[in-house]
């Protein structure tokens, strides 16, 4: 047996079902974006372990940046003995993000963020409800899961969910869903359900991730923005996917132009050391009594994410993801042209690109068949990608920002010649 396949066996027996691997290819080592397995493969990492490696595997300052707290301390715990490194990447992060007095509180991961988030909005507002949106997604925990707009897999048996979680159509253009649509929903709610009195906060991603891509539009986020201010109702932005440059920006709330109340962080913050970050208004951060945790703002992670922010900044990395997503874009919309009918829209905000597969050119018609088959064979041939989509339509590709753009151009014509040869044989 391969060691693949001998570890893969492995895991499923000592591995609960649940946390399951898309591929059966064990990583043995890795460098900026390409990943070897424990066989001697290489492979193109067009997944950053879903937008996490942002500056690529083991870059030097991020690795020099470890190996130095590891010779100090590993851990005291924030809330006991602080440090200076937890003090200067909150100052670091209050300067990044576009809010004008703001305040950070430290925590593992992106669901423990968005749990905080909400807990914060709660505490300052003194309201119990939240909205978010249809096809979203904000992590596993119960809160996370009620917030989330996708049933299956991820809520699948462990209902019931916090009450006071109302869902609103997310506007996407491909499916008839306007802004006017997204915000007539949310007045008509407002008359029928629940009095905006009683709603805390709206949690948005300004670009939905798991739940496919979809970008919001300017106008839509700058009107609920308004909504929310009339009300007295908070605007999270939840960027643990979008953020630390992924989409040409700092933070993909960037592009909108407006003010949010609060931002989750998280992925990318700190290129796989677990860190994660809820930053927001000092006023509204300043509500909530007691937040924070055991492991929450750990040294390793926050020196990481020192590192990570400068290498940002000297790799120039917000123009790089807008690079990759041209250059990605330009690629696939080529391949578009060809099958209008199959490949329904090639989009991209910076380096989250998307590809998303219909039948018969009816987005009503999604091909999650294909889409599978598309990833299964790009990966035998050596790179890595991801679906995403309410239903497994769409292909994701979430580079590292510094992989080198010939190794792009490799990936990219890979995947352009399985679609080719797959579209062929399924006429
Ligand atoms: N929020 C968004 C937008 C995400 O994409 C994710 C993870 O994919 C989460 C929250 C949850 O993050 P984590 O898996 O670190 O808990």
């Amino acid at each position: 047996m391969n060691k693949n396949k001998e570890f893969q066996k492995r895991k499923e027996m000592a591995i609960a079902k649940g946390q399951k691997n898309l591929f059966p290819i064990y990583i043995d080592k890795a460098v900026n974006a390409e990943i070897w397995d424990v066989e001697g493969s290489r492979y193109i990492d067009l997944c950053a372990g879903i937008a996490v490696t942002n500056v690529g595997h083991n870059h030097p300052k991020i690795m020099n940046a470890l190996k130095g707290q590891m010779n100090e301390f590993t851990h005291s715990c924030l809330m006991i003995n602080p440090y200076k490194s937890a003090i200067e990447l909150a100052e670091k992060l209050n300067e990044l993000v576009p809010i004008k007095y703001a305040k950070t509180v430290f925590l593992n991961s992106g669901a423990e963020a968005v749990e905080n988030a909400v807990k914060i909005a709660k505490a300052f507002t003194k309201r119990s409800s939240v909205i978010s949106f249809v096809g979203s997604f904000h992590g596993r925990t119960h809160m996370c899961l009620g917030l989330t707009g996708k049933f299956s897999p991820y809520k699948e048996g462990f209902g019931p969910f916090p009450s006071g979680i109302y869902h609103i159509p997310f506007p996407i253009e491909n499916y008839n869903l306007t802004t006017e649509n997204s915000l007539n929903t949310l007045k008509d709610l407002f008359k029928s359900t629940v009095k905006p009195t009683e709603i805390a906060a709206v949690i948005i991603e300004p670009v939905q991730g798991e739940g496919g891509f979809h970008i919001a539009p300017k106008k839509f986020l700058q009107e609920l923005k308004e909504i929310c201010d009339d009300y007295g109702i908070l605007l999270i932005c939840d960027e643990v996917q979008t953020g630390f440059a992924r989409t040409g920006a700092f933070f993909a709330v960037e592009h909108y132009g407006i003010e949010p109340d609060i931002i989750t962080i998280g992925k990318g913050l700190a290129n796989g050391i677990p860190l994660s970050a809820v930053v927001g208004k000092k006023e509204v951060m300043d509500a909530a009594e007691s937040l924070g945790g055991t492991f929450g703002g750990s040294p390793l992670g926050c020196q990481s994410a020192l590192a990570v922010i400068d290498v940002i900044n000297e790799e120039d990395l917000c123009n790089r993801a807008l690079k990759i997503g041209k250059i990605s874009v330009d690629n696939l919309k080529r391949l578009q042209s060809i099958y209008p009918d199959r490949i329904g829209s090639v989009r991209n905000s910076g380096a989250m690109i998307a590809i998303e597969f219909i039948k018969d050119g009816d987005f009503k018609n999604p091909d999650s068949e294909i889409t599978k088959k598309i990833i299964d064979e790009v990966s035998k041939r050596g790179v890595l990608l991801l679906s995403c989509g309410m239903d497994g339509n769409i292909i994701r590709l979430l580079p590292p920002l510094t992989i080198e753009l010939d190794l792009l151009r490799e990936g990219l014509d890979i995947v352009d010649e399985v679609i080719v040869e797959l579209f062929s044989k399924t006429i």
